[in-house]
């Protein structure tokens, strides 16, 4: 990195004592930027931990409500408030109340890329890492999942004593994945494992060596024999792994492109610094309505990297 920007970002963390948060699929200048990368989850709680008065968060907006919400006395900032997720913006709260007149005697499991004012509406929270265990974890038969269908479908075959009411939702750079991408980079790579993240068709998941989260698939990489990997999900994961596993190779599927998540440059991370602007706001009653199912997920503490 431009050692300018290396000083200005060093002098504004700290003016403002600012902790800089990015996601997996951030790109690499601003995962190089950030003091932790990782799941949305687990950068809401290592807000939580953080002394920072500012946490400017690289992501899309529904990860920057979670870090808000359980960190409601810290200013957050999301350096591009247009960067939202489409999947997110796929179930609203009107849709919510209307599944559930139709289905009183079921739970609602909320995946956290739901928006805050959706959360405010459901039961409990889970993430890809930990749906299965969320999902086990409910009493009631019936469980609303929503948005991801496939994420659901995913809980659904794990969870088979439990009937899940899956909302149709999909995330546009997973479902784009098809089985013959697969094939043809196995055809290329035949060593290589198989990684892909649930949010991918079950098709794509059937093809999969494993089904992880992004940190899942950190943790599998560091650890596993395997030194070639075929990863199927957005490709921004392929740079913390390769950094982290010099010695290992992983191949990308170029196509699996999130352009929300890359609106987030190193010219809008240093202008949001400056600024502390645009802060990311959540109304008083959606917080705290919203912060009972974020809660209880991690409560459960079953959260698995
Ligand atoms: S990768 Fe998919 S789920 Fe993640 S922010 Fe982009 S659209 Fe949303």
């Amino acid at each position: 990195m431009d050692i300018t920007i290396q000083t200005r970002l060093a002098t504004l963390k700290k003016k403002h004592n600012i902790l800089i948060l990015a996601h997996n699929y951030q790109r690499p200048e601003i995962q190089d930027a950030a003091d932790f990368v990782g799941d949305s989850l687990d950068l809401a709680i290592k807000a939580t931990k953080s002394n920072a008065d500012v946490i400017v968060f690289c992501g899309v907006s529904f990860m920057a409500e979670a870090a808000k919400i359980l960190n409601p006395d810290k200013t957050v900032v999301l350096p591009d408030p247009t960067a939202t997720c489409p999947m997110a913006n796929m179930v609203s709260p009107t849709d919510l109340r209307t599944l559930k007149n139709k289905h009183p005697k079921a739970a609602v499991l909320a995946y956290i890329n739901t928006n805050a004012e959706v959360k405010a509406l459901a039961d409990l929270c889970c993430t890809s890492a930990n749906g299965v265990e969320m999902a086990r974890s409910i009493k009631e038969q019936e469980i609303i999942f929503i948005p991801d269908k496939n994420l659901g479908h995913y809980i659904q075959q794990q969870v088979p004593e439990k009937t899940l009411i899956l909302w149709p939702g999909y995330c546009h750079t997973h479902q784009d994945i098809l089985p013959e991408d697969i094939t043809k980079l196995k055809a290329a790579h035949p060593k290589a494992e198989v990684l892909v993240h649930p949010e991918c068709r079950p098709e794509v998941i059937a093809l999969a060596d494993h089904a992880f989260s992004t940190n899942g698939m950190v943790s599998h990489a560091k650890t596993s024999q395997a030194t070639e990997f075929i990863i199927g999900t957005e490709q921004g994961l392929c740079y913390r792994l390769q950094k982290e596993n010099p010695g290992k190779c992983f191949y990308e599927l170029s196509k699996a492109y999130c352009p929300n998540m890359k609106k987030i440059t190193i010219e809008k991370l240093l202008n949001s610094m400056e600024t502390l602007e645009p802060e990311v706001h959540v109304p008083d009653p959606i917080m705290h309505k919203a912060k009972i199912p974020l809660q209880r997920m991690m409560d459960l503490g079953r959260k698995t990297p």
